[in-house]
């Protein structure tokens, strides 16, 4: 109605002025102004998340449903007996607790601990992202700090609660340190909004907010946010480890049906380096898997396969030639002897089926999770690395473009042999370091690894051709069976 009047009172206008012959341009400019205005002040405001009364049980989780993350969850059960115990804080003169922050990498579990916090607090869980705070215009993001502390509050009241927890997913964006962006207005507005914010929330107030941030970049964080008052507490969210691994896989398979048979550890051994969201993902194409296989039963051979597609995506149509297939299959067999004699029981596949961008791949088992690498074992990876481009050159006579990927990680190896301080140059930093003298001590350590590799390899030629003959025939040959191979051939030496 409003906009049938304004149409009316625009047309009457037009008239009045067509009428008395004045100028239009004042009027447009002004018609321009207000449009401007009218577009600014109706910039969208987001609908951040909200878990209030009546959602409550469905959504929010408890610590039970998180594997693995001992340490971090018990930092952050200790922390949110601020929040649970608010008397006690009060009655000791302790200092509320405003804002703690989770550090890890993505998909570690860090809005499933916020989630659970605010389960197990009895409070009401309100969720942002950073990147929703920032627009292009200035005091948008501001405002939209503002509406969200306010938002906080008044769900907690409609939902009966004391407590709030505010959940800011990717914190980086919205706390970045002040002044390193362009557009420093919006970005450091905002943030300074965050921290008014932050500060005024007080442990009289009616509803107690605690605010969880989340982030993978803590290095790019504002000081005046990690200061003490503000977010007190860091909690450090790692990847699981391998006991962490097989609880996480367990959780997300309690609810599919699995074969009694699967042994969850040695899936977990195969899962070195993978996230918690890397693991329900398994869970997921293991049952797709088995679902196409119309299998009743979630096998091992289904979660091993899920491994190879979670690390390397989905198998392709892609068919190579003959000759290339011939020459995959060298390549990848390379790399598995050369594994296998350095580390036996290392090797839990070897395919030529091509995934991803991967031609054909061997996938390790590590023994054990490892933090630490010594020169020794660094060594031991560029070899194995560079076993694929030696076994092409000993069987086929030349290389192909096939070794590129390989070349790149081992020199990156070796860029860390430098770094740590483990090479023949000694503690040295790497970027003062003149690009000839890197290079060459780069070139050494390669070179000394591919001549050991050579050595290995042409003793055991007859072995290499006649699994690279099996792998290019059967596309995919296990670790078991390359060993047995091994050790049939060793005998007959
Ligand atoms: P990001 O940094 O990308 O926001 P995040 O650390 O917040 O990631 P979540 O969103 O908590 O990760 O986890 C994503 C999904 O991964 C969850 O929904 C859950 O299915 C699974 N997941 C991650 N960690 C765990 C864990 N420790 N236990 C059980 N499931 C997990």
């Amino acid at each position: 109605m409003i906009r049938d009047l304004l149409i009316g009172l625009a047309a009457a206008l037009v008239i009045v002025l067509l009428w008395y012959q004045a100028s239009f341009i004042p009027m447009v400019l002004l018609a321009a102004l207000f449009l401007l205005l009218f577009r600014f002040s109706n910039v969208k405001t987001p609908r951040f998340n909200t878990i209030g009364k009546g959602q409550f049980k469905r959504k929010l989780i408890d610590f039970n449903q998180i594997g693995g993350q001992e340490v971090a969850k018990k930092e952050l059960l200790e922390a949110l007996d601020f929040v649970v115990q608010p008397q006690k804080i009060r009655e000791m003169g302790i200092r509320p607790l405003k804002g703690l922050m989770l550090v890890g990498p993505p998909g570690t579990g860090k809005t499933l601990l916020a989630k659970a916090a605010a389960g197990y607090t009895g409070s009401v869980f309100v969720s942002a992202a950073g990147s929703e705070f920032i627009e292009m215009y200035a005091g948008v993001g501001a405002q939209r700090v503002r509406q969200l502390f306010a938002q906080c509050r008044s769900k907690a009241k409609r939902a009966n609660k004391k407590s709030a927890i505010l959940f800011i997913d990717e914190i980086d964006i919205l706390g970045g340190k002040r002044g390193m962006h362009s557009s420093h207005l919006e970005y450091d507005q905002t943030l300074n909004q965050f921290l008014v914010e932050l500060d005024g929330l007080g442990s009289n107030d009616e509803v107690n907010i605690l605010v969880i941030g989340a982030t993978n970049r803590p290095e790019v964080l504002d000081a005046a946010l990690m200061r003490p008052g503000r977010f007190d507490r860091v909690v450090q969210v790692d990847l699981p480890d391998l006991e962490g691994r097989q609880q996480i896989l367990a959780l997300h398979l309690k609810n599919k049906p699995v074969a009694e048979s699967v042994d969850l550890e040695k899936i977990a051994k195969e899962t070195f380096g993978f996230s918690g969201a890397h693991l329900e993902n398994l869970a997921n194409e293991a049952a797709i898997l088995a679902m196409r296989e119309k299998e009743p039963r979630i096998l091992e051979k289904h979660l091993l396969e899920a491994v190879d597609k979670v690390i390397m995506g989905e198998k392709l149509n892609r068919k190579p030639g003959e000759e290339e297939r011939w020459r995959i299959a060298v390549h990848e067999t390379g790399h598995a002897l050369v594994s296998e004699s350095l580390k036996p029981g290392s090797v839990s596949i070897v395919t030529i089926t091509p995934r991803g961008k991967a031609l054909g791949y061997i996938r390790q088992q590590p023994e054990r999770d490892y933090y630490l690498y010594t020169r020794d074992q660094l060594d031991q990876q560029i070899a194995i690395l560079l076993g694929g481009a030696v076994s092409e050159k000993l069987l086929l006579g030349n290389r192909s473009t096939g070794s590129s990927n390989d070349f790149n990680q081992a020199v990156e190896l070796a860029k860390k042999i430098i770094c740590a301080g483990l090479s023949s140059l000694g503690v040295v930093s790497i970027k003062d370091l003149p690009r000839g003298l890197l290079h060459r001590t780069i070139q050494k350590i390669i070179n000394s690894q591919e001549q050991w590799v050579h050595q290995l390899l042409s003793r055991q030629l007859e072995l290499l051709n006649e699994l690279a003959r099996y792998l290019a025939d059967k596309e995919k040959i296990t670790g078991d069976f390359l060993r047995e191979k091994i050790t049939r051939h060793r005998e007959a030496c």
